[in-house]
């Protein structure tokens, strides 16, 4: 037998006992001192036969003949070759009503193409096309902001729902939306069609409408407010994301106060760190990213206060990379498809583009290889990283950023632990209490 090698081990200070994470299996033990001076002297063989069966069914330790990353490339392989999910993330405009200070994709104005009538009809015949046999159909409305334009919206729902209810496969739709443009009518017609939001926050009123602004430079808090209000009135489902940096880090509790009086308390919050990876402009300001810890406790404070959350940062790669999945595709508003919603406007990462039959044309062969293909346990480092199971290479963007190829290690640390750390005590807080655990290494 053998220690996995996947095995995160958190020491209590006292050093009275040890939780072991690991993360391929995502299974948490609690050990001993006497079986973790064991462990740590690879001396397996000495461990009591009744609890080396408890590790090994909790995947700490396992044979010797087995080769843990294979069990991890069958874990990607199955996210990434789904035969019963599509996803689709279509980007009908590119303009936006907004200028973020911290815009990634440029105020909508480096990038402001709407989608025509065409390629409308296009999209909607490509999505068609490619959800035969599967059960479950997921649209992603993307911008820019996509309620600028509520016709193509609602066109592609109403047309997705009706070919999805005479297919007998489900349907949702999701909006990645600056929020500002939903009104009462909006709300209340998109509701027939399974719908779910994101509305993004930056910080209590002060700091927000300082950050999230409109042209000419009014804040939109005051506004996001009273949209949460009515998603609560009509029974819309959204959720909260919240961008961090170091410059609104510290007023986030006062949001979170201002959330909970305004009656959203328990509502789900993602936190996510402001980057300047994946620029189209440069920020005007200077920018100073939250680390993973910082994020993570952040997470951790959101918990206490009543919300729920997750550190975003190890949901991302494997579950939400939207560009892992072999059948998910990006379609941008003049009919170019891209597995990565980001990737729009990259020429180099264009797949092809769609003709009037909604099939793909001009097909960049190396793109869509490069892309399909992307296998962390192929990047030297992610193969050697005990994250790996929960980080999954990371963001292929990041990665082409930094060192000119997806096929790099996307992280931007090498140290996960404390957000593992902070995953354990959201989970279990209970194992905790009298305990001050700190990551060590064997
Ligand atoms: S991107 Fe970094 S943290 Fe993620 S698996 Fe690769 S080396 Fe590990
Ligand atoms: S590659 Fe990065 S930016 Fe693109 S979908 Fe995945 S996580 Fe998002």
């Amino acid at each position: 037998m053998k220690e996995s090698v996947y095995n995160v081990y958190l020491l209590d200070k006292e050093g009275a006992d040890c939780l072991v994470y690991n993360v391929l299996h995502r299974s948490l033990l609690r050990i001993d001192n006497e079986v973790f001076q064991l462990m740590r002297l690879r001396r397996i063989d000495c461990i009591d036969d009744g609890v080396l069966k408890v590790l090994k069914n909790e995947g700490i330790v396992v044979d010797d003949g087995l080769n843990e990353s294979d069990m991890l490339k069958i874990r990607f392989n199955r996210a990434k070759y789904s035969a019963t999910s599509r996803g689709f993330t279509i980007i009908p405009t590119h303009a936006c009503n907004l200028a973020c200070k911290y815009c990634y994709q440029g105020h909508g104005d480096v990038l402001s193409a709407t989608m025509n009538t065409k390629t409308v009809e296009r999209t909607i015949e490509f999505i068609k096309k490619n959800v035969t046999g599967c059960k479950n159909l997921d649209v992603n409305f993307y911008g820019g902001e996509p309620l600028l334009v509520p016709d193509i919206v609602f066109r592609v729902v109403e047309e997705l729902q009706h070919f999805a209810d005479e297919s007998g496969i489900h349907f949702s739709a999701s909006f990645t939306s600056n929020g500002t443009l939903f009104t009462e009518s909006i709300i209340a017609r998109l509701k027939d069609y399974n719908c779910r939001v994101q509305i993004t926050f930056c910080g209590p009123r002060e700091v927000h409408d300082s950050i999230r602004v409109d042209k000419r430079g009014n804040g939109t808090y005051d506004k996001l407010i009273s949209v949460l209000t009515l998603f609560k009135k009509h029974d819309m489902a959204f959720h909260i994301r919240v961008d961090v940096d170091q410059d609104n880090l510290a007023t986030i509790d006062s949001l979170l106060r201002d959330l909970n009086e305004k009656g959203f308390g328990g509502l789900y919050i993602a936190f996510c760190s402001i980057s300047k990876d994946i620029c189209y402009t440069e920020p005007d300001w200077d920018l100073e990213e939250v680390n993973v810890k910082e994020l993570a406790l952040l997470c951790k404070k959101a918990q206490d206060m009543g919300f729920t959350t997750f550190p975003v940062y190890i949901h991302n790669f494997v579950e939400k990379c939207s560009a892992l999945p072999d059948r998910y595709f990006a379609i941008d508003p003049k009919g170019d498809i891209y597995k990565c919603i980001a990737a729009s406007g990259y020429p180099e990462h264009r797949l092809g583009t769609l003709n009037e039959k909604g099939e793909i044309v001009d097909m960049d062969y190396e793109a869509y290889c490069t892309w399909t293909l992307r296998d962390p346990l192929l990047i030297k480092e992610c193969a050697a990283c005990k994250f790996a199971p929960l980080c999954g290479g990371g963001c292929s963007l990041v990665a082409y950023q930094k060192y000119g190829s997806i096929n790099a290690a996307g992280c931007k640390e090498k140290e996960l632990g404390e957000i593992v750390l902070t995953v354990v005590k959201l989970r279990y807080p209970e194992l905790f209490e009298g305990h001050h655990y700190e990551i060590v290494e064997l």
